[in-house]
């Protein structure tokens, strides 16, 4: 058990002093170096969120009910079923996707992106830019990626995408809705016109994006769409693959296996349609639950809740950071025009390990630090050993940013 802290928070009177939505752990106390206790402080939402109070509660209302699905007759398998079945109408409302899309539960996003990769048409070539995660860079079929590296501005990047689809036909443009290294977002609306314009489908790894932005596949024109309930305050293990069904019901199946198959004879089997042909195994029942609960708590938000939420706590971090001698905040393309709760930083002279261990042991903060699976771009960004990324969402607020900004700014003037 830890004391009771005896640090007073520092306050700001422009930021928000309560969460937008409540998370479990909002007010979880941590041990420093000195023995002293403080509130943690969670700046690595973009690695795993915290789950939504909502999202848990809803677990444990549902966990009584939770059983085998889809083939048992008992009271407990029928309700687990019916939940299952909800929360795939949940999700694809939630990503305004199309009637006829499928909802296929997986993993996370690298499986969903798995699953795609696996249903691509033959021959069919995949365009990615080299900003992505390496979940939306490494499962495309080798020799039949075509890797556009990134220009100096976003106007330029686009035309280069635009000039690699002209070029030679591609089945696929893959792109991050969001990147998971600076929070820059990508324009999906136009994204999608050109893919469509050269005759390629686009696929948003929407990892980032979804618990931040709303997304609308149907508006944005997105055929494919992946994210994670990790991400999305729902950390039971889940992930989501939405889009067009005829590449679905084509491909293999994802995990051969019970489930995935509707007839199996000594010498040939026949598969279901998706979303059954790629949920092989018995399912994650609670995680789909529990990530399409984050998605309805997140829908029912007022227009532009959490995008406000966000702007001012980021507009004070960007500046804040920006403002400390030898702390320098990176960023893609100048001329990118919005952000989601992500801020990625370097502080001259101190590795981002130490910074990053500092922070934690001194100052009960969580970030991360390294090249967070975007080798590609951190490299670009000119720091192969790595930098620093603060990152917070809808359980966010203002003393977490000034906590942070008082450490840095601790350590840039005194040292660790
Ligand atoms: N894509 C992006 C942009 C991410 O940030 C991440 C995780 O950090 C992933 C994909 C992979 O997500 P997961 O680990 O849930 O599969």
């Amino acid at each position: 058990a830890c004391p009771v802290p005896a640090t007073p928070e520092p306050l700001s009177a422009t930021t928000p002093s309560s969460p937008l939505l409540e998370v479990v752990g909002g007010d979880l106390q941590v041990p420093l170096v000195n023995g002293e206790a403080r509130r943690y402080v969670n700046l690595d939402y973009a690695a795993s969120a915290p789950s939504l109070r909502a999202v848990a509660d809803h677990v444990t209302e549902i966990l009584p009910y939770y059983a085998s699905i889809h083939r048992g007759a008992g009271y407990a398998s029928q309700v687990s079923t019916r939940l299952y079945e909800a929360a795939r109408g949940t999700v694809a409302r939630f990503a305004g996707a199309r009637d006829d899309d499928v909802v296929i539960f997986t993993r996370n996003t690298t499986d969903s992106l798995g699953v795609l990769a696996g249903c691509l048409p033959d021959n069919g070539d995949v365009v990615v830019l080299d900003i992505e995660h390496h979940a939306n860079l490494l499962p495309w079929p080798p020799g039949r990626t075509r890797i556009v590296p990134a220009a100096s501005t976003l106007a330029t990047t686009l035309d280069r995408l635009s000039a690699e689809l002209a070029s030679k036909p591609a089945a696929l443009l893959a792109v991050t809705g969001a990147s998971n290294v600076t929070g820059e977002q990508l324009p999906l609306g136009r994204l999608a016109h050109l893919a469509h314009r050269h005759g390629a489908r686009i696929c948003v790894d929407g990892a980032q994006l979804a618990p931040h932005r709303r997304i609308d596949m149907i508006a944005s024109g997105v055929d494919y769409l992946a994210f994670s309930g990790h991400k999305i305050y729902a950390p039971w293990g889940a992930g989501v693959l939405i889009g067009a069904r005829d590449w679905l019901d084509a491909g293999d199946p994802y995990l051969a296996g019970g489930g995935a198959a509707r007839d199996v004879g000594s010498s040939s089997t026949v598969w279901h349609q998706a979303p059954a042909r790629h949920e092989g195994g018995s399912p994650n029942v609670i995680g789909a639950v529990a990530l399409a609960k984050a998605c309805a708590v997140i829908s029912a938000l007022p227009e532009g809740a959490l995008e406000s939420h966000e702007m001012v706590l980021r507009t004070r971090l960007v500046d804040g950071l920006a403002g400390l001698p030898g702390v320098q905040v990176h960023r893609i393309w100048p001329d990118s025009a919005s952000a989601i709760g992500i801020a990625c930083f370097t502080v001259a002279g101190h590795p981002p390990d130490l910074v990053a261990a500092y922070l934690s042991a001194e100052h009960g903060i969580g970030l991360r630090h390294g090249k967070f699976c975007a080798h590609p771009l951190v490299d670009r960004l000119g720091h192969p050993s790595g930098a620093l990324r603060a990152s917070f969402g809808a359980g966010s607020v203002g003393s977490d940013v000034e906590r942070l900004l008082a450490a840095v700014e601790q350590l840039v003037r005194y040292g660790p």
